[in-house]
């Protein structure tokens, strides 16, 4: 998932790392930060391999109960807006080993794929999230991954792996942070030491491997300067001091997963691109550095000399090839158009 609760990937509730005090701390060989001793200690060459920023692994079972609290004070606010199925699946969001996930389970891999703001680009996709402007991370996440589900298959012959990519109630900020990869951010984001919260996360729950083993004392602190920007930089007020992100509030969440009910125009008179928004992240000093991009380009963009009036105007089938490939495509092409009107009308 992208690294939020709704834009697959970036935003959560940050209090929920500082609660479950389940941060990084990696090790003093490690290349890349995650946890992966003993027999998993293959973990951080395969993934360095693999373009992964940060990898390692959790012992599967229950999520923290402090991390359910804070899930559950997130829900019973109505943060979570439209998104009604974050209600469901309570028992597999809360245990791996849940007959949801994967039975038996033992040990939850966890990886993040770095991805920057890119070249500068042009046309309508300078009105698109950087995450967006490659090829759909899930599949890009999904391929490499694949990569480490040989290398564990390798390693522990027997091994039941299951991947997960966006495709199942598996709590990833929580699991990241207890496989050391990093510490939420005030934005809500994971950010991965020396390489900030521009990453997409994925997991790889395992049976018939053996418990990973932790031999370092988890920090309760991430690498979050806890220096306010990305509260300030923030339109709408989505983001709390504590770092909860306010879906109702969020010009993220509004542009890609609100299809059907009306933007409030508080919300969209904040909008500045026609799918996500940046600014937190933009606006994150940790992030300033990052230039590395793992994230494909896409196989076809198609015209993106398009104007922000050519998307509000253009038939299905325009939008429907322009946007192939991409992350975009999993939002409904009217959704994309309304967002565009809507830019537009502003103008
Ligand atoms: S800056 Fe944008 S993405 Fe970040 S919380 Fe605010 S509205 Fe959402
Ligand atoms: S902008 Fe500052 S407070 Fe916000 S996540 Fe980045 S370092 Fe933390």
């Amino acid at each position: 998932m992208i690294n939020t609760i709704f834009h697959a990937k970036t935003h959560c509730t940050s209090s929920e790392a500082r609660e479950t005090g389940t941060m990084s701390g990696s090790s003093p060989t490690a290349e890349i930060p995650g946890h992966a001793f003993g027999p998993w200690s293959f973990l951080k060459v395969a993934g360095a391999n693999l373009g992964f920023c940060a990898i390692g692994v959790a012992r599967a079972g229950e999520i923290s109960q402090r991390a359910r609290d804070v899930f559950g004070r997130w829900l019973g606010s109505g943060h979570h807006a439209g998104l009604a199925y974050m209600e469901k699946w309570s028992d597999a969001r809360a245990d791996t080993t849940h007959h949801g996930i994967v039975d038996a389970s033992t040990a939850v891999v966890c990886a993040a794929l770095p991805y920057s703001r890119g070249a500068v680009e042009t046309g309508i996709w300078k009105s698109v999230a950087a995450h967006a402007r490659s090829r759909d991370y899930h599949q890009v996440m999904r391929d490499r991954l694949d990569g480490i589900v040989r290398a564990i298959h390798s390693r522990f012959p027997g091994a039941i792996s299951r991947v997960f990519v966006d495709t199942a109630p598996v709590m990833e900020r929580s699991w990241a942070m207890a496989a050391g990869l990093g510490g939420l951010g005030n934005n809500g984001a994971l950010i991965v030491p020396r390489v900030g919260s521009r990453v997409v996360l994925g997991e790889i729950v395992c049976s018939d491997v053996p418990k990973p083993e932790y031999t370092d004392v988890p920090s309760v602190r991430g690498p979050c300067l806890e220096c306010g920007a990305c509260v300030d930089a923030c339109p709408t007020g989505a983001l709390a001091p504590s770092g909860m992100v306010d879906c109702n509030r969020c010009v993220s969440y509004h542009t890609i997963e609100n299809t059907r009910a009306p933007i409030p125009s508080d919300v969209s008179s904040a909008m500045t691109l026609i799918f996500g928004c940046d600014l937190c992240i933009d606006a994150c000093p940790l992030n300033r550095a990052a230039d590395r991009c793992e994230l494909d380009p896409p196989p076809d963009r198609g015209p993106g000399s398009m104007t922000l009036q050519d998307v509000s105007e253009a038939p299905d089938e325009i939008l429907i090839r322009m946007f192939r490939g991409t992350c975009m495509e999993r939002t409904p092409v009217e959704t994309i158009r309304r967002n565009a009107r809507l830019l537009v009308g502003r103008n």
